[in-house]
């Protein structure tokens, strides 16, 4: 596979550098470190970064390409793979803020409005478009659900083909979701943890040579994407920075890269400078890293995942570490909460917030009431949780805890004798 470093061209992205050794690579579909097998991520040119002004993004269109010019791909809308994802809404949740003791604005980012309704079709975008122009001819992943969801579809706007591996016991509604777009579904009969290893054993083989894994060959230009949930709630905040975040982990990636972009914005002077503290959100059937924060160690022990948030069950996450960096090094905290907790949370944000999540967005909802009540979390200061994912697609998971209140003839005299007229 050779490089076209054309699509990079004028892009401020100048090399891929290593979270490890600090070794730098040119711009190509590598994800680990010839030095020291760490993760590779995109590194820029801090002088074309700075360029980029406000008004620059305002006059973009209504998606994540707005940011294109902090993106090391999608300047050029015709080199584009994309659903056109993002600019998601910012909900203001005063109901579920005063529930919670809020004094200060407490805000959800939903992005289950995405196209395929969570956060994942905005790395899939950016990474697509990067695996377009290195010339992969077939689009993967190793997902937990929401990821092969994105890149069926991708593909199938694109007219590229597609292969996905997931675990065979993913919720049906994500399932279903996925092959509708016509591409391969592979169900793999193991844990994520097992399907991502065999796709890096599928990287290296002839008959995959041509087809980008968008989170395991082309990584670092997936995980850039993650970077447009942070400028978009800063833009929406009129160009502010709040002070507390809550974000579910999975690998850990999207949280690193929610402060990456607060940590830009305030170096390229689009924000006024401030400090903010970044939350952690994990369920206590797969808590890797909130149990490494809690135990104050670098070292974090894989887990087996068990419990109903599929979409967060990676038991080896790779940003892991980068997360526990950012967490400490913000003075934020990680918490975990188990499954009655997360239906629990769904529950609580749908009825405060009418923004009906998937089990991700019950785990980082009942994790903030959690840090609430335990005083990690101040209520006083302006809070923004992230919910990734949409309930339609993990029905399941509430469907006996909620339903009909009464049920009733079609007659006042029923409706009567059901206590709906007093
Ligand atoms: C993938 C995913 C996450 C977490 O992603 P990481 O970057 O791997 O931590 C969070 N929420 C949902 C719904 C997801 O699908
Ligand atoms: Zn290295």
């Amino acid at each position: 596979m050779t490089s076209t470093l054309s699509v990079f061209a004028d892009s401020p992205a100048r090399h891929l550098v290593c979270r490890g050794c600090g070794a730098t690579f040119e711009l190509a579909a590598q994800h680990a470190c010839y030095e020291c097998f760490g993760p590779l991520e995109v590194g820029y040119d801090a002088e074309a970064l700075a360029k980029v002004t406000r008004e620059q993004i305002e006059a973009g269109p209504k998606n994540i390409w707005r940011y294109a010019a902090l993106l090391p791909v999608g300047t050029d809308p015709a080199t584009r793979v994309t659903l056109d994802p993002g600019f998601t809404p910012l909900v203001k949740a005063d109901v579920l803020g005063a529930e919670l003791g809020f004094t200060a604005p407490l805000w959800v980012k939903d992005d289950s409005a995405n196209p395929t309704h969570s956060f994942k079709d905005r790395v899939v975008s950016v990474a697509l478009t990067a695996a377009k122009a290195l010339g992969f001819t077939r689009f993967s992943c190793a997902s937990t659900g929401n990821l092969a969801n994105s890149v069926a579809a991708h593909a199938a706007r694109a007219g590229v083909p597609s292969t996905v591996f997931i675990p065979s016991d993913l919720e049906p509604g994500k399932v279903l979701m996925t092959a509708v777009y016509g591409g391969d579904v592979v169900a793999i009969e193991g844990s994520y943890d097992e399907v991502n290893r065999l796709c890096s054993e599928l990287t290296e083989t002839d008959e995959f040579e041509n087809t980008a894994f968008v989170n395991v060959n082309v990584r670092p230009f997936y995980a850039e994407g993650s970077k447009t949930l942070g400028y978009e709630v800063a833009e929406q905040l009129g160009w502010r920075i709040p002070a507390q975040v809550v974000i579910p982990m999975a690998s850990g990636e999207l949280l690193t890269k929610v402060d990456k972009a607060f940590t830009e914005l305030v170096e390229i002077g689009l924000v006024p400078p401030t400090e903010w503290k970044v939350f952690g959100a994990q369920s206590a059937g797969c808590n890797p890293i909130a149990t490494a924060l809690h135990k104050g160690t670098d070292e974090i022990v894989p887990v087996k995942p068990t419990g109903i948030a599929k979409s967060l069950n990676i038991g080896d996450p790779a940003a892991g570490l980068y997360a526990l960096e950012s967490v400490r090094r913000t003075g934020g905290w990680m918490e975990y909460v188990d499954d009655d907790e997360i239906r629990a949370g769904i529950q609580l944000l749908a009825r405060t917030t009418g923004v009906f999540a998937e089990t991700a967005g019950g785990v980082t909802t009942a994790v903030l009431k959690k840090l609430v009540e335990t005083g990690k979390l101040d209520p006083a200061a302006e809070t923004v949780v992230f919910n990734t994912g949409d309930g339609l697609k993990t029905l399941d998971a509430v469907a006996d805890r909620v339903g009909f209140t009464h049920r009733v003839k079609p007659s006042l005299k029923s409706a009567r004798e059901a206590g709906l007229l007093g």
